[in-house]
């Protein structure tokens, strides 16, 4: 039995057929530059690629083709349901829902929260709905693994209306990736969840790090937006919400414009100058690029503060978990990292920590240090699971 896992961004889609029990990918793809002409579709099937142009450049001709595929491999009988990686689910949703009108409606509630997003999760849902009307259809949200957050975490110090009336409170991001690596390091370290206290860094393009109690979130570095918290690529993280007037007075920017810089020019690139890769940051870094290496530094010393500030409603710290592109593969991240936060205890194991890269995780520390952990994630797996267990539920 096979779940057909879709994640549909503004210009491109990510999807993957899987088995959520073995965790087998029979096939999987991304279809970019949705809404042009150049829409281009690249499956995967093993090691085997295969590009091709999408005429029309639509999500449901991007899903004519994935389901045509499907027809071709002789798999389209074995799909079970679709799930959806949605990205803000709001105060409404602590879990996965099977979509119905009214769970789409409440979606489309929350479009004003996250503007970049949900509209384009919508269209995919209601495209999905069209090319697959006989499967359920599953939305699994970015945020509800974050709605176990106690008040005095998710509520700003803000007027109490903003809260009531306008939905201001952080909501947390990366919560499938966030508790399917809190899942796996308790499996690695042979503990129960329930017992375990764990800080999880997920490390990619965007990066957020949650303090996870006993499998739940506590607390987490996103907030209202995906803008808050660690530096990342291209986003800034925290600054003083005093910026905004300032910046847009002094250079002229709108509000928007001030948003939007904060969102796209800002992070690794806008420190560095050069790039929103941290791979390539640390090639330049290496090399003697000044902007590299203050943007690595910056980096990893607002990383080691926000894994610090986390344990401390942790009251104590079991393990640290790194996940995501950067926390897989990059070792001096996460050796620059372990080496800020000798308060809480940590040696790094540098032999351990150089042969840790993608798809061999493990310990990173010594024997005498409290763990720290490269986990792999995989949101996927974790959004088939989801959906099969929403949709057998039924
Ligand atoms: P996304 O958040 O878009 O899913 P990823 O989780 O794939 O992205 O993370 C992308 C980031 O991981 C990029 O900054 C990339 O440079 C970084 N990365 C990937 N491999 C390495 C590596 N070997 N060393 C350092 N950084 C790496």
């Amino acid at each position: 039995m096979l779940i057909l896992v879709l994640n549909c961004g503004s210009s491109s889609v990510k999807f993957a057929v899987l088995d959520p029990q073995s965790s087998e990918v029979p096939l999987s793809g991304l279809i970019e530059r949705i809404g042009t002409a150049e829409a281009t579709t690249t499956f995967k099937r093993g090691r085997e690629k295969q590009q091709a142009a999408l005429p029309g450049g639509t999500y449901e001709a991007a899903f004519e083709a994935i389901n045509s595929a499907l027809i071709a491999l002789g798999l389209r009988d074995q799909v079970r349901a679709v799930g959806h990686r949605a990205v803000h689910g709001g105060a409404v949703f602590s879990g996965s829902a099977r979509i119905t009108p009214a769970v789409l409606a409440a979606i489309r509630a929350c479009v004003p929260l996250a503007p970049l997003h949900n509209p384009a999760n919508i269209a995919g849902i209601e495209a999905a709905q069209a090319a697959f009307p006989t499967l359920p259809q599953v939305a699994v949200f970015d945020t509800a693994f974050h709605q176990t957050m106690p008040p005095v975490a998710f509520r700003y110090a803000v007027p109490e209306g903003w809260y009531t009336q306008h939905g201001v409170r952080k909501y947390g991001f990366h919560g499938t990736s966030h508790e399917y690596v809190a899942q796996e390091a308790a499996k690695m370290l042979g503990q129960p969840l329930a017992e375990l206290n764990l800080v999880t860094a997920h490390l990619g393009n965007g990066c957020s790090a949650t303090a996870v109690q006993g499998g739940k979130s506590i607390d987490s570095s996103m907030g209202l937006t995906p803008l808050e918290g660690l530096v990342m690529g291209s986003r800034s993280g925290d600054v003083d919400p005093g910026l905004h007037d300032y910046i847009a007075r002094q250079a002229g920017l709108t509000l928007t414009q001030v948003t939007s810089a904060l969102n796209k020019e800002s992070g690794l690139l806008g420190l560095s100058g050069l790039t929103n890769d941290m791979r390539e940051l640390e090639e330049a870094a290496a090399r003697g690029h000044p902007g590299a290496k203050l943007a690595v530094d910056i980096f990893v010393y607002r990383l080691a503060k926000t894994i610090a500030a986390l344990a401390v409603p942790l009251e104590r710290l079991d393990a640290l978990v790194f996940t995501g592109g950067i926390g897989e593969n990059s070792a001096t991240i996460r050796a620059a990292t372990l080496g800020r936060l000798k308060l809480l205890g940590f040696q790094v194991d540098e032999t351990a920590n150089q042969q840790a890269v993608r798809g061999h995780g493990g310990p990173i520390t010594t024997p005498g240090s409290p763990p720290a952990l490269v986990v792999n994630t995989n949101e996927e797996l974790m959004i088939a699971r989801e959906t099969l267990r929403i949709v057998s539920g039924e």
